[in-house]
């Protein structure tokens, strides 16, 4: 930490004058420590904010960012986990989700995990194509979508198990495309699905399907639909351009529960 990041200082009884001196010296010393936090002015990204949903356009897949080494964290870092990313992650061994504890990420800005998880697979043998790197809640989220609308819908409409997921992009730091607000991405808290590979050797892009593809096109709608009972954003092909050749998930938290499925 640089030398100006200030320290404590050791209580006294302060004269009016003094305390307020003491108190404009703490304001001076938060706006020290804040810049403290910043590594540089090209990654700062300004807190998410709830405004305008047509402005929710992240996600071009091909800027899926900065591809990152995380190193999984030992038992020692496991043990000062707060309970409920504790009891996320008992949560995700019962639905037999093959996961990692990653080292807490911070890039500066909004782009922070606290508690990563790497995730390679789900339960049925599903695979998870690059391994996506998330929260646990949103790990969470797609873990039960997977095996409780995926899975199935691909079973009903294709006789089939899913074999991979291949996604474009889950932790990222960067923002809403044209915009200044950080995307749910930099926080883990979201999830590109590009394809879906099923075990009898189908592959199912997220686009907009031909007339006649009936299945697919049953798939992909039925999907994209249940996905809006765990996630609070769904986007996809129809939504926008940035949209049309993937589908986006995220938990993101907005005022009145308000969920954009679109
Ligand atoms: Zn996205």
């Amino acid at each position: 930490m640089p030398a100006q990041c200030p320290n404590a200082q050791p209580a006294r009884r302060f004269q009016p004058l003094f305390r307020r001196s003491i108190l404009f010296g703490m304001a001076v010393g938060l706006l020290a420590l804040s810049a403290c936090g910043n590594r540089s002015e090209t990654r700062r990204i300004a807190s998410a904010s709830g405004s305008g949903l047509q402005r929710l356009v992240p996600s071009n897949p091909m800027m899926v960012g900065y591809p990152r080494l995380s190193l999984p964290i030992t038992g020692a870092d496991a043990a000062t986990m707060p309970a409920d990313e504790v009891a996320c992650r008992r949560a995700l061994k019962r639905l037999k989700v093959r996961y990692q504890d990653l080292a807490p990420i911070n890039d500066g800005g909004s782009c922070q995990i606290a508690y990563p998880v790497k995730i390679a697979g789900f339960s049925g043998s599903i695979e998870m194509k690059p391994a996506a790197t998330l929260s646990c809640e949103m790990a969470l989220a797609f873990a039960s979508w997977t095996k409780d609308e995926l899975a199935p819908a691909a079973r009903s409409r294709y006789w089939s198990g899913v074999k991979t997921i291949h996604q474009g992009s889950s932790y990222s730091c960067r923002r809403i495309a044209r915009t200044t607000v950080a995307s749910e991405h930099s926080k883990g808290n979201a999830l590109d699905v590009m394809r879906i590979e099923l075990k009898n050797g189908r592959d199912i892009k997220v686009e907009k399907q031909g007339l006649f593809a009936f299945r697919a096109r049953g798939l992909l709608n039925t999907v994209r639909a249940d996905g809006c009972s765990y996630f609070t954003t769904v986007l996809g092909p129809g939504y926008n351009r940035d949209h049309a050749d993937h589908f986006h998930f995220d938990i993101k938290a907005r005022r009145n529960g308000y969920r954009a499925c679109r």
